[in-house]
């Protein structure tokens, strides 16, 4: 195992010093929602780390908030979990499968005189928790005897009592310049039914205190987790020194990953959805595992950047346009080459007939086991209507009036006529292909522009959508109306394209690289073999704050 950032040098360190003979990570969402790009950095990481020293991952869901939770979460984590290419060990875990243990090693405090039943209201002990000349306050029920602790918190659990008329609190240091260990709350009343337990409990165990004991039961050696949990540590390890747990995992804390132009926090996403600003978690625009996914990108891409992003404990920002060339590198390498005319305009050449001409072309040009495609040329084609200018710009390349552009993979043809409708728009070009240029530059001239076409008569109509950003702001949260304000309007966009008939038995999720245009994907939900739908993954170069 390659040492290659601090964690992993720890984790070396483990295993040569004889610490761990065994590495055992997890991985542990709440599923209150879907995972997104920054959930993929922490499973990289959690099972990266496993496999490349040999020992498991496991995943468990940290399941103590049941009213914010739903199996449609659990399910999409699983799947996301496997479609990034990484399995966890046995069977998935649940922090709520530990509630009977978690509910001993309460009893076990109160025993032991480290916990305590509070009488006070949230607003008192919030208050009581936060900083008087230097020290919390001690609650007025703090000294209470194990007996009447035992039978209150026995009261607790049977429902004897309301909601937020008392919790269980650890009995650590009031004094702590740090408030996790002011006496933190570890159980409270919540009399809803739980996805796992049903009606079982109706007292939960908060998250502070059930993260030690299950990673502790699973005997993890490493609990890796963001720098926000750097200031729990301390209550981690006085709770399972204080316990004695069989094993006491090793908390490391490491950066979460920011993106510009992106939000990654699940409240803020399921705002996006539940406002309908996208169209569900794994709208093509979201920075969803699943948004994602059904945008294009391929889990390859996605491990491969978090590899270039790396593992450390500085705070920043990542430019999401080093996202986009990880999926470039990957599709550049591996997609078949397609034509689509996005915004079709029809061309008719006058001297080629009725048959249907069967040109071919690689699949890849550095591919040749993806075979070879064919193409179609037929009297009637279709370009892209901004491949032409009655009023070309300076260095026009393109088709003009009385100029010449070579057809990709095709003639070069020549526009010797446009043709407009009433309101004077072009509805049509008349040209002449040079029938002496299939593969051979023409006589006595040079051609530079290259443009893509398909058959208007055999190419297949196809939805293309066209996304973009979902928001205009490299830090969407920055303006006043913060990330709902800076939503771009301009990042979903549906165009009736044509394609080339080989596209026509596109399955969905099949990726291409549409000649001149970008990366695109068959959608994973709307297409069909027969009629296909494209996604725009990305496009061929970064377009952004530049050219
Ligand atoms: P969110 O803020 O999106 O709700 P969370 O941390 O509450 O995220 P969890 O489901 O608790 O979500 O996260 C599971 C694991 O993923 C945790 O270990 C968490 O630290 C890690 N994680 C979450 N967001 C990021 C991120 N942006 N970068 C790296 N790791 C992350
Ligand atoms: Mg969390």
């Amino acid at each position: 195992m390659e040492a290659k950032d601090f964690i992993r040098a720890q984790v070396v360190e483990d295993l040569a010093s004889g610490k761990h003979a065994r590495i055992i990570t997890r991985f542990p969402p709440e599923p209150n929602g879907y995972l997104h790009i920054g959930h993929a950095k922490s499973i990289c990481l959690n099972f990266g780390v496993a496999q490349e020293a040999g020992g498991e991952c496991n995943l468990r869901f940290d399941d103590t908030n049941p009213e914010k939770e739903d199996q449609e979460y659990i399910d999409a984590i699983k799947r996301d979990v496997n479609w990034l290419g990484f399995q966890w060990a046995g069977e998935t875990r649940y922090a709520s499968g530990y509630f009977d243990a978690l509910y001993d090693y309460a009893l076990q405090l109160i025993r032991m005189g480290k916990a305590y039943v509070d009488s006070q209201s949230p607003e008192e002990i919030s208050q009581g928790r936060s900083t008087h000349n230097g020290a919390g306050i001690e609650s007025p029920y703090r000294n209470r005897s194990v007996e009447e602790n035992l039978a209150l918190f026995e009261k607790m659990r049977n429902g004897e009592f309301d909601e937020g008329s008392c919790v269980l609190r650890a009995k650590v240091d009031m004094a702590s310049p740090n408030i996790n260990l002011r006496d933190p709350v570890i159980y409270r009343i919540k009399k809803v039914p739980h996805h796992q337990t049903g009606d079982k409990w109706v007292i939960y165990p908060m998250y502070d205190y059930t993260h030690p004991i299950s990673d502790a039961l699973e005997y993890i050696t490493h609990s890796l987790c963001t720098l926000e949990f750097e200031d729990h540590r301390p209550f981690y390890d006085w709770l399972l020194e204080t316990l004695g747990t069989p094993a006491h995992p090793q908390q490391i804390e490491f950066s979460r990953l920011n993106l510009n132009y992106t939000v990654t926090s699940k409240r803020k996403l399921k705002k996006l959805v539940d406002e309908g600003h996208v169209n569900g978690w794994d709208d093509p625009r979201m920075p969803t595992i699943a948004g994602l996914r059904r945008r294009g990108y391929t889990p390859e891409s996605l491990r491969d950047f978090c590899d270039r992003i790396g593992i450390s404990k500085s705070e920043g920002v990542v430019d999401v346009g080093m996202l986009e060339f990880c999926i470039r590198n990957h599709l550049e390498n591996t997609a078949p080459r397609a034509m689509a005319v996005l915004n079709p305009l029809k061309v008719v050449i006058t001297n080629v007939g009725d048959e249907t001409q069967i040109l071919r072309s690689a699949r890849h040009p550095n591919l040749p086991e993806l075979g070879e495609r064919e193409i179609p040329f037929t009297r009637e084609i279709v370009i892209d209507a901004a491949d032409f200018s009655d009023n070309p710009p300076k260095g026009f390349k393109r088709l003009v009036q009385g100029g010449e552009v070579r057809l990709r993979h095709s003639y070069v043809i020549r526009c010797d006529e446009v043709v407009r409708n009433e309101a004077g728009e072009i509805v049509e070009l008349r040209c002449t292909a040079d029938l002496d240029t299939l593969g051979k530059n023409p006589e006595g001239r040079k051609v530079k522009g290259v443009i893509q076409w398909v058959s208007a008569t055999v190419g297949v109509a196809a939805e293309v959508r066209l996304y973009d950003r979902l928001f205009t702001q490299p830090d969407p949260e920055a303006g006043d109306d913060g990330f709902l304000g800076c939503i771009n309007p301009e990042a979903f966009k549906v165009v009736q394209a044509m394609v080339e008939p080989s596209l026509a038995a596109a399955a969905p999720e099949d990726r291409f690289q549409f000649e001149r245009e970008g990366y695109f994907v068959a959608d994973l939900t709307d297409s069909k073999p027969g009629k296909p739908v494209f996604n725009r993954t990305v496009g061929l170069r970064d377009s952004w704050g530049g050219a």
